[in-house]
């Protein structure tokens, strides 16, 4: 996969144009260095007696005393994948996805 700046992208000009011409313009642009966000949620695992990370499964591990292992973690990421636990603000329009 090859990540690329959609701003970047030539602006729409109101005609119209062939699919060739925007494949080569998405061809053309230049790659932008970063890495793919990963989402998850944090699920209640009866077994395992704790919150878990619903992309890698492992236990958040984040209560001290069994009185706090009820309250879901507030972790923004899961400690063990990396995991993005923040809800998703889909407006796209703003470039950033949580502002
Ligand atoms: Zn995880």
């Amino acid at each position: 996969m090859r990540l690329i700046d959609a701003d970047k992208l030539p602006k729409n000009t109101g005609y119209a144009v062939s699919a060739s011409e925007v494949a080569m313009a998405v061809e053309n642009a230049p790659t932008v260095d970063a890495v793919p966000l990963v989402r998850a949620r944090w699920y209640w695992d009866a077994y395992k007696y704790d919150w878990c990370c619903d992309n890698c499964f492992h236990p958040a591990d984040h209560h001290i005393d069994k009185d706090d292992a009820y309250n879901m973690p507030s972790f923004p990421f899961c400690p063990h994948c990396g995991a993005d636990m923040r809800e998703p603000n889909l407006d796209t329009t703003k470039g950033d996805n949580h502002d």
